[in-house]
């Protein structure tokens, strides 16, 4: 099958409030091209370096999502051109975040990453954590960031019944954030980010509003 078909396969089982980010990540740029010509303009990267040289080359109205963990010192370099950044996990990235926004006159749009799986090795708050920033005044005072929502992971097994509590648990935070912090000025709630290529269905199931697919759409990878 090829990434156009592989795209386009995929995009017919989506309910319409479903957005689809295609995860090129090792990827290359002609494999973009080739998924961008197929019609698919959101690109997910996990790694800030590779996501900006392919910024730098690739059409300019594609949208690059930062879905990886990112360091603080790596933030000036996506700041410009980033258009969602996913996994924001802790309140000092999200102050740095803010302050290279400023520099560039914009606002970043971000997801908090909340840890949901069984596995150790994931990045994510808890709840506790979570609702801290949200109720902090040090929070309602960053202009330059906007929350539009959560993202997860679930954990990697077999075990459907795993993977939906965890979509459970998340999609219930994700309500009592919209009803509890939804009038303030820097949340805008709309995106649940969560499903991969062997979850997506059951995210979808349970209200993911984002998915993130890589290998469905361009094959495995290789490392
Ligand atoms: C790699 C990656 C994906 C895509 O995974 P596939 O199993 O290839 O669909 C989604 N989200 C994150 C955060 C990733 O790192």
């Amino acid at each position: 099958m090829s990434i156009g078909n592989n795209l386009n396969q995929i995009k017919a089982s989506l309910p319409n409030n479903v957005t689809l980010v295609a995860v090129s990540k090792t990827k290359p740029n002609q494999a973009i091209i080739e998924a961008y010509e197929a019609g698919q303009h959101i690109f997910g990267e996990n790694k800030i370096q590779e996501m900006t040289e392919k910024f730098e080359v690739l059409p300019k109205d594609i949208q690059w999502h930062m879905i990886g963990h990112v360091q603080r010192n790596k933030v000036k370099y996506i700041a410009p051109y980033v258009s969602l950044i996913h996994g924001v996990d802790s309140f000092k990235l999200l102050q740095e975040i803010n302050k290279q926004a400023k520099k560039h006159n914009r606002i970043i749009p971000c997801l908090l990453q909340i840890f949901i799986a069984k596995e150790e090795t994931k990045f994510g708050l808890d709840k506790t954590e979570l609702f801290e920033i949200l109720n902090s005044e040090e929070f309602k005072a960053l202009e330059n960031i906007s929350i539009k929502g959560l993202m997860g992971m679930a954990t990697f097994t077999d075990n459907e019944s795993i993977i939906r509590q965890e979509f459970i648990s998340l999609k219930e935070i994700y309500d009592e954030v919209n009803q509890k912090f939804g009038h303030l000025e820097n949340l805008d709630i709309t995106t649940l980010s969560m499903g991969m290529s062997n979850d997506y269905k059951i995210a979808i199931e349970c209200g993911s509003t984002m998915i993130r697919i890589g290998s469905s759409i361009f094959g495995s990878r290789n490392y």
